[in-house]
């Protein structure tokens, strides 16, 4: 089932995620609303926030982006990534690995709204997949970014905090215009 996507504004996208012990029915249901969510607005990942779930849950798939690359390594290898896509990272703990770089950010969150992030360009990730099952990754390149924007999710983090002031600035009237209207629409819906 394809859920509506929370967009900012939307108090749950500031929410901590809980954790999330065990893979019950629920979650496995909710995983794969998430994925075909993800797959139906064209995106690289979703975290549970953005489907109005504060949970320590979020699905990734960059396996059909071209035009930027990614590394993945498991336990010190190198892996083929289209193997491991879709990604599902319950519970993920990240971990710099290399030099912060800038790069192109969006999310489904935030139409039409795009900035360059500076993040680490790889990252060591330890998570739980969908089958209860622990997995420790190497991640570098568009899927590393993925993966820390993604998990900044899970803590109410959202991209534009990690943007510079300048960035920032230039984008508050769409910002605010974004915020402005979600809100309007959250009132008129309890008002309902
Ligand atoms: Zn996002």
């Amino acid at each position: 089932m394809i859920l509506p996507v929370v967009k900012y504004g939307n108090p749950v996208l500031r929410q901590k995620g809980a954790r999330i012990e065990k893979i019950t029915p629920e979650i496995t249901r909710l995983i794969d609303d998430m994925l075909e969510t993800m797959y139906a607005a064209a995106g690289v990942g979703l975290a549970a926030q953005q489907v109005g779930k504060a949970l320590q849950l979020t699905v990734i798939d960059i396996k059909d982006v071209r035009d930027r690359p990614s590394t993945l390594e498991i336990g010190g290898k190198p892996a083929t990534i289209a193997d491991h896509m879709p990604l599902v990272l319950i519970n993920p703990e990240v971990k710099p690995a290399g030099k912060p770089a800038a790069g192109p950010e969006g999310c489904l969150s935030f139409p039409e709204i795009y900035a360059d992030v500076e993040r680490p360009e790889s990252v060591d990730v330890t998570a739980m997949n969908e089958n209860g099952e622990t997995i420790e990754l190497r991640c570098g390149g568009l899927l590393a970014r993925a993966v820390q924007h993604e998990t900044d999710h899970l803590h109410g983090i959202l991209f534009i905090d990690r943007m510079s002031s300048e960035t920032k600035k230039e984008l508050k009237p769409q910002l605010d215009a974004l915020q402005e209207t979600v809100k309007a629409g959250l009132k008129k819906d309890a008002g309902a």
